[in-house]
């Protein structure tokens, strides 16, 4: 301490330097105290020096109080108050120096009182020493600090405060120092040492000579409880032990940066990474050096302020501009691994860490780089799909469980006309067309529970106000509760094929009814055509045999020739033409195929062996004997097929083979072969002979003959039966056309399912039901009144509508067949005149005819005619009409009453195979000469069975015959099967 005396007494000045030391010590531990004359503020900066004025009682100046900040400490006294406490010491000390000059001890105790006073204002603990270790003074703080308080009261010894002070430390060899070591009491340094007390206080201890005319006269001891300070510091080096942890433990890279981007301190990690030993190593480097983007030139990153390119820079530069704030930016950055760099996506922030004085910046760098590929590579899939969905060229919606649009496509909007924002939440119903708008409702109730809509055509109404159809398809999905979640459905505009279907629809039926109008023509035509052509061969047959000439004989014979291939050409085109409107329906019944097929083969054995050729026929074992089919329609193909092969095989054999495949309990695919060692058939030409009126190139139609539609009328028929036909062959080494019909029904035990069917039939019809049948044309009645051959019904015949009335007045039928075209009277006028009579007002009345019905009759026979017959008829369907216009009977009594009319007429298996054969060979092609022996055939095989039925039936066709009536001599020739079947049925 130094001090300039100001002008004073000796008391006073004696008084002064007391003042001064005592002071000096009071505040040695915290602060340094100087009273100078004159100001005195010339101290280093760190020391935070303060100064004031200490005034004497008058107001003039004693000194200058000077005060130094040793070390931070917060209990220091405001210099304020030891200024106010020197200046009212000084005032005593005045006033007892002018009231008591002569006694210096006064004076003595007056500074006494003063550095008491200034002790006792000390938050620190003070005692004061003499070298013998007595004690010269302590503070009351002193005393609260050890608890000394009832030691003092009892006036305890120096020694026993001191074992008391020992008694409270944790080692207690750590005593008061300086009372028991005598040369401490003399040292003349200070001192400081830290005492831990049981009670988990720490307490700081300095002491300081007292020096008297450089003789150490004794000792002063400061006492400061530093336990709060050393708390917060334990606290503080805790905090930055942990925070040093999760620098370094922290997988990213973590860095303390200054403005320059300079490293100040890596974290482990980070070290690292880099590879660089340790973070020592990168102190003072650029962060450049071990990071920067991708575009950066070497070394050159981390020093350019104002890189656009660097994710770091940018981070830091808005960071230091903000001042406080932290900053996140994502980018791609080159690591420095080793010698090598590696490419990483990365996650860069940073902070300000505010230090005394300087700013720091802390760098985190994470390294990002799986997540951001994955959340790449995820975006792009959604993109993907997104754009798929929006660009997909189907329109696509979704709704919510109120029928509310969530969801729409790019094709959706295109088709409706909305955009996504104003259709979003509102309900599909909007787009409906007016007509239709009430089915929304149903039709999303219905959708919502089925959980599916499929092709569902909607009228909807595009936003301009253009009606539109669209075809609907969607499936619901539903929740793992089975609640309506969402539903998803795609939209197929369908206007313009809606249109199209439309106009097909028109078309087709134009078509249709052009079609129907070419077969009515062509069925007229060929009528037309194929009466005079009869009465033409006919004669000329008749010519033949009176005329001698050779020329006119050849001449003779090439009209008939011609006339045959015409015949033959209007018969194919008639098929052709029925099937290609779709007008040939078949007719499946029982057949027996190896009968069939015997009876086809035999027809051409005739010619084969003319020709010289080999015919052979193979029906394997495993074949059913009977088969559901159409018996005149497979007649058909095979003849055409044999009689082609027959045509260009000239040696050699033809071969018929019938088998199966896939046989089962109730059906089988039938094999049907025709192979022949003919003139065969190119390959190029194998496909064309299918179609209508092809033939082979450079064939020579005068040798072969042949209309070119056979094959195609074979072809149109197979796949009318569902089934298929294959053609082999090679040229000079003969053909195979092999068909496949598959799914054939094999009838079990047909015979009794064939009487069965009969004699259900007739037992449906009562035993005595009496029955009109008008008809002009007497052989048709005959063919009428023999279908009814079973059935004990009784039969009136009337020839035209006047006489069925006539005859109606006499006996009352049951039931009236009536032909429709008849002279007079027509079938319309006889029904109606019957109708128009109460009396027969509920007599059933049928219709039969051969000939399509026109518009208006279409419109009245239902009001006049329970049932249309269409001539010819099966025997079984006639009689199932007719019973079905009957009243129901007891089957049981009417077998009984049948039993009654067995007939004896009967005919023998062999005469009908016969006759059918022959039959079989004329159903393409029959010359006058053949129908004629054909009818003295029949007429011959039959004498001996005296059957009238079969007898007038016999005389019609005779008739027909000689009189050229071409269309009665049809209808009888084809109604022949059903006689023979009758014949054969009466024998059984
Ligand atoms: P066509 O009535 O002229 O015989 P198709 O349609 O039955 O008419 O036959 C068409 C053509 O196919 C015949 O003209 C003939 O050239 C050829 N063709 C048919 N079958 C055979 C076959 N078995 N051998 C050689 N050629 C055949």
């Amino acid at each position: 301490m130094s001090s300039d005396k100001p002008h004073l007494s000796s008391i006073v000045q004696q008084g002064w330097q007391k003042l001064c030391r005592l002071t000096s010590l009071y505040i040695n531990t915290s602060v340094r105290l100087t009273v100078t004359s004159t100001p005195h503020c010339t101290k280093s900066v760190e020391a935070s020096p303060e100064c004031c004025q200490i005034k004497r009682h008058d107001g003039s100046i004693f000194g200058y109080l000077t005060i130094e900040r040793v070390i931070e400490s917060h209990d220091i006294r405001p210099l304020t108050t030891l200024k106010e406490m020197i200046e009212s010491d000084l005032k005593t000390i005045s006033e007892e120096s002018v009231h008591s000059i002569s006694s210096p001890g006064d004076s003595t105790r007056g500074l006494e009182k003063i550095l008491q006073t200034s002790l006792e204002a000390n938050n620190e603990g003070v005692l004061l020493l003499n070298t013998d270790g007595e004690i010269i003074h302590y503070n009351s703080q002193l005393i609260k600090m050890w608890n000394l308080e009832p030691l003092v009261k009892k006036d305890a010894s120096a020694a026993e405060l001191s074992d008391f002070t020992k008694s409270q430390l944790i080692n207690s060899s750590l005593t008061i120092k300086g009372y028991s070591e005598k040369p401490e009491r003399f040292s003349k340094n200070q001192k400081t040492d830290t005492l831990y007390l049981k009670d988990g206080r720490t307490i700081e201890r300095t002491s300081l000579p007292v020096i008297e005319k450089e003789h150490t006269i004794g000792r002063v001891f400061s006492y400061r409880d530093i336990t709060p300070e050393r708390q917060t510091r334990q606290e503080l080096e805790e905090k930055s032990n942990i925070l040093d942890t999760i620098f370094d433990q922290t997988p990213i890279i973590m860095m303390l940066v200054d403005e320059k981007a300079r490293i100040e301190k890596m974290n482990k990690p980070g070290a690292e990474l880099s590879h660089f030993g340790s973070d020592s190593d990168l102190v003072g480097k650029l962060v450049g050096d071990i990071l920067h983007c991708v575009n950066a030139y070497p070394n050159a990153c981390g020093t350019t302020p104002n890189c656009r390119h660097c994710a770091i820079r940018q981070t830091l530069n808005r960071t230091i501009q903000s001042g406080t704030g932290e900053y996140k930016v994502e980018g791609t950055m080159q690591i420095k691994h080793g010698n090598a760099n590696i490419t990483r996506h990365v996650l860069i922030s940073s902070a300000t860490i505010q230090t005394s004085g300087e700013r720091k910046y802390l760098l985190s760098i994470d390294d990002i780089t799986e997540r951001y590929l994955a959340e790449k590579s995820l975006i792009e899939s959604e993109n993907r799909f997104r754009n798929l969905f929006e660009y997909t060229p189907i329109a696509y919606q979704s709704l919510d469980k109120n029928g509310c649009i969530l969801d729409i496509n790019h094709e959706w909007s295109k088709l409706t006309g909305y955009s996504r924002e104003n259709i979003i939440g509102q309900p599909f119903g909007k787009i409906f067309s007016n007509e239709t708008k009430e089915l929304f409702p149903v039709v999303f109730e219905k959708f919502a529970n089925e959980g599916y809509i499929n092709d569902l055509e909607l009228a909807l109404e595009r936003k301009d106000g253009q009606l539109i159809t669209a075809l609907v398809t969607g499936r619901v999905q539903y929740d793992k509760e089975g609640n309506y979640l969402r539903s998803h459905c795609i939209l197929l505009n369908f206007t313009e094929r809606k249109q199209i279907q439309k106009e097909l629809i028109q078309a087709k039926e134009k078509a249709e009814e052009a079609t129907r109008i070419k077969s009515a023509f062509l069925a007229n035509m060929s009528h037309e055509i194929r009466t005079p052509m009869n009465a033409i061969l006919g004669y000329a047959e008749i010519l033949n045999q009176s005329v001698t000439n050779p020329t006119h004989r050849d001449y003779l014979s090439s009209m008939q020739s011609s006339g045959k291939v015409l015949m033959n050409l209007i018969n194919d085109v008639l098929d052709f033409s029925k099937i290609d409107a779709g007008k040939l329906d078949l007719k499946e019944s029982p057949v027996d195929i190896r009968l069939l097929m015997k009876e086809i083969v035999d027809t051409f054995r005739l010619k084969a062996s003319q020709k010289g050729v080999r015919l052979l026929i193979e029906i394997s074992e495993s074949t059913p004997r009977v088969l559901q089919l159409d018996e005149l329609r497979l007649r058909q193909i095979m003849l055409n097929l044999i009689s082609n092969a027959l045509k260009f095989t000239d040696k050699g054999h033809i071969r018929i083979d019938v088998s199966t495949t896939n046989l089962g309990d109730t059906s089988s695919t039938i094999l049907l072969r025709v192979e022949d060692t003919g003139i065969g058939i190119a390959d190029k030409e194998q496909k064309k002979i299918f179609e209508a009126f092809e033939q082979i190139d450079n064939q020579d139609s005068k040798i072969y003959g042949g209309t070119g539609l056979g094959l195609a009328i074979t072809h149109r028929l197979i796949k009318l039966m569902g089934g298929e036909i294959r053609l082999e062959s090679k040229v000079n080494k003969g053909s195979t056309f092999s068909i496949t019909l598959a799914d054939i029904t094999v009838v079990k035990d047909a015979d009794e399912i064939v009487g069965q069917k009969k004699s259900n039939i007739d037992n449906r019809i009562q035993v005595g039901t009496s029955i009109l049948i008008v008809d002009d044309n007497r052989a048709n009645r005959k063919v009428t009144r023999e279908f009814f051959g079973g059935s004990r019904v009784k039969i009136s015949e009337a020839e035209n509508g006047a006489h069925a009335l006539e005859i109606m007045r006499q006996m009352e039928p049951q039931l009236i067949i009536i032909d429709l075209r008849m002279p007079g009277m027509s079938g319309f006028e006889t029904a109606r005149s019957i109708k128009n009579n109460p009396q027969w007002q509920d007599i059933p009345l049928i219709a039969y005819t051969a000939s399509e019905l026109t518009a208006e009759e279409k419109e009245q026979y239902p009001n006049l005619f329970k049932a249309l017959l269409r001539k010819p008829i099966e025997r079984k369907k006639f009689l199932q009409t007719v019973a079905n216009c009957l009243p129901p009977v007891n089957e049981k009594n009417n077998l009984r009453l049948q039993h009654g009319n067995e007939s004896a007429s009967a005919i023998s298996e062999e005469n009908e195979h016969e006759l059918l054969q022959k039959w079989n060979s004329m159903q393409r092609i029959r010359p006058r000469k053949m129908m004629k022996e054909f009818i003295e055939e029949i007429t011959a095989r039959t004498e001996i069975m005296h059957d009238p039925e079969l007898k007038s039936y016999l005389q019609e066709l005779e008739h027909a015959f000689h009189t050229f009536n071409i269309e009665k001599e049809e209808t009888l020739f084809h109604a022949f099967p059903e006689i023979i079947a009758r014949l054969k049925t009466e024998k059984l």
